[in-house]
């Protein structure tokens, strides 16, 4: 079948990298893509916000399934533009529709279904500027970090930890008279702050099934240590050493299954990625977050160990039959460094031409802010490549994959060597 696969990151590259192997493949098409890409399809110039030009894309090209990278689309509803349409309607889309990915693009609505379920998660309380005043009254008593989150979609920047309550109170003031963040921060969630540790699971459901993909931890600050400014992702790891059997275990019967009972009951038919941004607290889960779509640069370290066949697995989605699949996860260790470009997360170079990803000996280099321009790589964004490894055991991927990292050189190129090894 001709599949549109929707993004140009790193996630989309290890996507890109598994349906290109599936046999169910006939062609793929990347849109935009990026400078790697190419290798596993072809890459078609669409945003994938424009809706009409995608719709003249599908088509033209004959395209029998759709793949979602980014939440953007999803939150924005291109499923939904495929629904309404009657040339669009029978071709599957995996992602939700709308009312399903508001799960990401509403952390007020999130919180709200996470307590209208009885999902364990941090106490919170959501204002507006109309309410403003009784959100500085509310932080006055408030424990100690406090965390402000603006309710929509704000590129990763919109979660603030304030150490003093005056700290909140001028975060919430600027939040909601002056505009910080904008629309997204128009309702703004004031949650307790949770002391544990970070990990992701993700499930990939058709409404009534699903099946749970490899967990993953993710390093989100630029410097070594995991100290400095937060960043899109620095590294990431799967399995994830500190969430034994018991603790997932907890994790499907607390989390996930309660999650996909309350979209039924919700009536929110949803098809696509979950992800639940996850604390262990002592050895409880708790949830922080919902994504509607994988995570980068998650994705790079849980596709690898993913035996099935990608495309298999999209279509039983699509088709209401994930309870007939059985997943085959690799034993296996995958590790993932991130290349960024020097200046990165603040203001970044561009246009630096690359060598040695031919050298690497014993990892995947997933491209993401990449361009190939006259035969030659270029980087084109802050995130530039995904150097993933996958091997028996964790310290020879954390080993291989740094290893291989130092191997790819550009101007300014800059990465975190230390990526897992607090795991060891
Ligand atoms: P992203 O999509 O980049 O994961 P986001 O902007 O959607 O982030 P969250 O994941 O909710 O926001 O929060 C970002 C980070 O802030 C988390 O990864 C976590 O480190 C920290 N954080 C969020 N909520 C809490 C909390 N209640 N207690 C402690 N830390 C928190």
């Amino acid at each position: 079948m001709n599949i549109l696969l929707l993004g140009s990151g790193g996630r989309e590259s290890a996507f890109a990298w598994k349906m290109s192997q599936s046999e169910q493949c006939s062609k793929l098409f990347i849109a935009p893509g990026n400078g790697g890409t190419a290798a596993y399809g072809k890459n078609v110039n669409l945003n994938p916000n424009d809706f009409a030009a995608i719709k003249t894309f599908v088509l033209t090209e004959k395209i029998e399934l759709v793949v979602v990278g980014p939440e953007e689309p999803l939150v924005n509803g291109i499923h939904d533009f495929f629904l309404a349409d009657d040339k669009l309607a029978g071709i599957p889309v995996i992602g939700p529709k709308k009312e399903g990915a508001i799960l990401e693009g509403s952390k007020d609505f999130s919180k709200e279904f996470m307590a209208r379920h009885n999902i364990p998660h941090p106490g919170s309380k959501s204002f507006t500027k109309d309410t403003l005043a009784a959100g500085l009254a509310y932080l006055e008593n408030h424990s100690l970090p406090v965390v402000l989150k603006a309710d929509g979609l704000a590129a990763g920047k919109g979660v603030l930890i304030c150490e003093t309550a005056a700290d909140a109170k001028a975060e919430l003031t600027l939040m909601l008279s002056e505009g910080k963040f904008g629309n997204a921060g128009a309702i703004v969630v004031i949650e307790e702050f949770l002391t544990g540790i970070e990990l992701s699971v993700f499930v990939l459901t058709d409404g009534d099934n699903y099946v749970i993909l490899p967990e993953a931890k993710d390093y989100k600050r630029i410097g070594q240590g995991d100290t400095g400014l937060n960043t899109g992702g620095m590294g990431s790891v799967s399995p994830v050493p500190f969430a034994d059997e018991k603790f997932l275990k907890e994790v499907e019967n607390s989390i996930i299954i309660p999650t996909i009972n309350g979209l039924k009951k919700d009536k929110i038919d949803y098809t696509g990625f979950i992800f639940f941004g996850l604390f262990k607290v002592g050895d409880k889960p708790m949830i922080i977050e919902y994504n509607c779509r994988m995570g980068d640069p998650e994705t790079q370290s849980v596709i690898p160990r993913i035996e099935n066949d990608l495309v298999e697995l999209f279509i039983a989605a699509s088709k209401k039959q994930l309870k007939d699949v059985q997943l085959k996860i690799s034993p296996k260790s995958a590790a993932t460094v991130v290349i960024v470009a020097g200046g990165y997360p603040g203001d970044y170079e561009k246009g630096k031409a690359m060598t040695g990803i031919d050298n690497i000996r014993k990892s995947l280099a997933f491209h993401a802010g990449t361009i190939a321009e006259g035969g030659i790589i270029k980087s084109n964004g802050g995130r530039v490549l995904a150097v993933t490894s996958l091997q028996d055991n964790m310290f020879e991927a954390l080993q291989s994959a740094t290893a291989d990292a130092a191997r790819i050189y550009f101007d300014g190129k800059y990465f975190r060597e230390d990526i897992g090894f607090d795991l060891m």
